[in-house]
């Protein structure tokens, strides 16, 4: 078997390495550093060897080496660190640095290090950790859009089956919903067109948003129809706040594109002190019953079936 034998050989491997290397004396002074090394400082190794880190570099790289090659140098402790360095033209690098002490037969100690040039991964992870947030808040944008009405602002009904549960969870399954809709509204449309129509809508959502606490959840089911869900509240409370909303819109004064508009709404009531998600299209209904019976009553009013 062929033996090396040449030293000159594992100089030379060391400067072809990628890694730049460094060997420093128990006196902390360099005596070796390959080309790698020479690359990533941009120094010259004659102006390296036989100096201090002090000697070579600025100031706060130098109180990052220090630390480290003292405790390598007289507990034998392996030192890993991630530290950022400054290149001769002042550009930072972030770097592994990983040192361990070698002891000779003779006794003599030298501290090796090398170090892992990570500036473009760190880079890329920045990039990567940017990119994931602006992802996440277009996402967030996007659900938003897909629950929201466009004309109103307010949840449209598919923030039903999502929001609704987890609401009336909160309030120990009690609670009700109002079922809302403009009255004659088609006439408001026919008569002074349909842009007025949207005025009024966003009117009354307004009136309405206003008059609900933070709690409350407004959502349009469709057209010129509404429904509020009120999760913790008695009976009696949510017939006074149905009360207090068709009240507020019939008493709006409300001037649209030159016209007077006025106009009433009729809602439904229904209130559980047993809500099962599963039986929330049940409740809905039932608010919807509610509502027809409050039209059949000759509108502008609120229905409810007392327990
Ligand atoms: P009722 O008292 O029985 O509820 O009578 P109504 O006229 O309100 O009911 P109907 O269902 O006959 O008509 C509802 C109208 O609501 C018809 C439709 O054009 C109008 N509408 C639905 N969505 C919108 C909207 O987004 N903007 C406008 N301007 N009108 C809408
Ligand atoms: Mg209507
Ligand atoms: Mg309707």
């Amino acid at each position: 078997m062929h033996q090396v034998t040449d030293f000159t050989l594992f100089k030379e491997v060391m400067e072809i390495l990628p890694t730049p290397v460094l060997i420093k004396d128990s006196h902390h002074r360099y005596i070796f550093i390959n080309k790698a090394f020479e690359a990533l400082f941009q120094v010259n190794r004659v102006d390296v060897l036989g100096q201090l880190d002090k000697e070579v570099f600025v100031d706060r790289q130098v109180a990052q080496c220090n630390g480290g090659d003292l405790r390598v140098l007289e507990t034998g402790e392996i030192d890993e660190a991630y530290e950022s360095v400054f290149d001769s033209n002042g550009d930072q690098r972030e770097v592994i640095t990983r040192k361990s002490r070698l002891t000779m037969a003779s006794g003599d100690v030298y501290l090796v290090g090398t170090i892992y040039d990570i500036t473009d991964v760190t880079v890329m992870n920045q990039q990567l950790i940017i990119n994931q947030t602006k992802l996440k808040e277009q996402s967030e944008q996007l659900e938003n859009m897909v629950n929201t009405d466009p004309l109103t602002g307010c949840n449209n009904r598919r923030a039903l089956d999502i929001q609704l549960p987890t609401l009336f969870e909160q309030a120990s399954f009690k609670g009700g919903l109002l079922a809302i809709d403009v009255d004659k509204f088609k006439l408001i449309n026919d008569n002074y067109g349909h842009h007025v129509g949207d005025l009024g809508l966003q009117k009354m959502v307004k009136i309405i948003v206003e008059t609900l606490s933070s709690e409350h959840q407004l959502i349009r089911m469709g057209g010129e129809e509404f429904l509020v869900a009120c999760a913790g509240i008695e009976h009696k409370q949510l017939i006074d706040l149905a009360e207090q909303l068709r009240s507020s819109i019939e008493a709006s004064k409300n001037q649209f594109a030159g016209h007077h508009i006025s106009f009433t709404v009729s809602i439904g009531v229904v209130h559980t002190d047993t809500f099962n998600k599963w039986n929330l299209d049940k409740l809905i209904n039932a608010a919807d019953k509610a509502l027809y019976k409050a039209k059949a009553l000759g509108r502008n009013c609120v229905y409810y079936k007392l327990p």
